[in-house]
């Protein structure tokens, strides 16, 4: 079998919810078996992406991994080895967000916040980099918060989001000799949990009531970061590297007033 026929395998951190499931069922669509990591504190059902997965005909393995744990994001990644016996790619995407005024702040929220969303990006990175084939390809989940705009409350994870471009700079710089890419994606509003959550986030209604300033007048899918992650980590990508691509229905192009 030559290399290009072998099945790929995409690693992919939060896959039980939101834009980690639709990536998930995005890879299935294209025969990319996927392991799954799904966070045992939150009460999402890793099942419910394995059966969407294989109702689309794909391979889904959904492991337990928490990334502010290193042993627990390096087992994740032999998990894969054991599986499948390579990975090609390695999907940063679980994420935690909180409000919390910055006169209010404890320490401990904003390590936690920062443990997640940014030393968990280099965690899933480090252990999947250890194993992955040449011409892999890893993508990191920024957010337009702390990415492109300020957003009030969210200090922490503002400077968590606004690390990760950086991050995924310096990655595909010290890759790049193994052919090995690595770019971020930055949403803009998208329906998922976390945006659904009215006290940490905007919630249903200031989804609704946002939408009307988004010159695509409506939040995004999460089907819709799903194939952009995906088209990044495929050879129609193979010379973008270092990159991180904005979509967000034209929010952050939008002539203010
Ligand atoms: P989501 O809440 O459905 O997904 C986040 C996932 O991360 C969940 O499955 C959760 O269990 C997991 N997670 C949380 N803490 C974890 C931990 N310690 N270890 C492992 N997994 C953990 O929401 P989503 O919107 O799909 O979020 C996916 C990514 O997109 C996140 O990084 C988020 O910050 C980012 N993002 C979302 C939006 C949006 O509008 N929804 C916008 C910009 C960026």
């Amino acid at each position: 079998m030559s290399e290009s026929q072998r099945t790929k395998v995409a690693l992919i951190t939060g896959a039980a919810s939101g834009i980690g499931q639709a990536l998930a069922l995005a890879y299935a669509q294209i025969g990319v078996a996927v392991v799954g990591g799904y966070f045992s504190g939150d009460p999402h059902d890793p099942r419910d992406t394995e059966c969407l997965v294989s109702e689309a005909g794909g391979q889904c393995l959904m492991h337990p991994v928490d990334v502010r744990s290193a042993d627990q994001v390096d087992a994740f990644a032999a998990v894969a080895l054991e599986r499948f016996g390579r990975i090609d790619f390695a999907i940063a995407n679980a994420g935690l967000l909180r409000a919390a005024p910055l006169t209010e702040m404890r320490d401990e929220q904003w390590f936690e916040m920062i443990d997640v969303d940014l030393s968990g990006v280099m965690r899933t990175f480090r252990a999947a980099s250890r194993h992955m084939s040449e011409g892999g390809a890893m993508v990191a989940v920024s957010s337009i918060a702390g990415g492109v705009y300020g957003w009030e409350n969210h200090t922490h994870y503002s400077a968590a989001k606004a690390g990760v471009p950086g991050l995924c700079r310096a990655v595909a710089m010290e890759l790049a000799p193994r052919k090995i890419r690595c770019n971020a994606v930055i949403p803009g509003l998208i329906e998922t949990p976390q945006s659904l959550d009215a006290v940490n986030s905007l919630g249903p209604e200031g989804l609704l009531e946002a939408a009307r300033g988004i010159p695509l007048q409506r939040v995004g899918r999460p089907s819709e970061i799903a194939t952009l992650i995906r088209f990044l980590t495929s050879e129609d990508a193979s010379y973008i590297t270092g990159q991180a691509i904005i979509a967000d229905g034209g929010l952050t192009v939008r002539w203010p007033g």
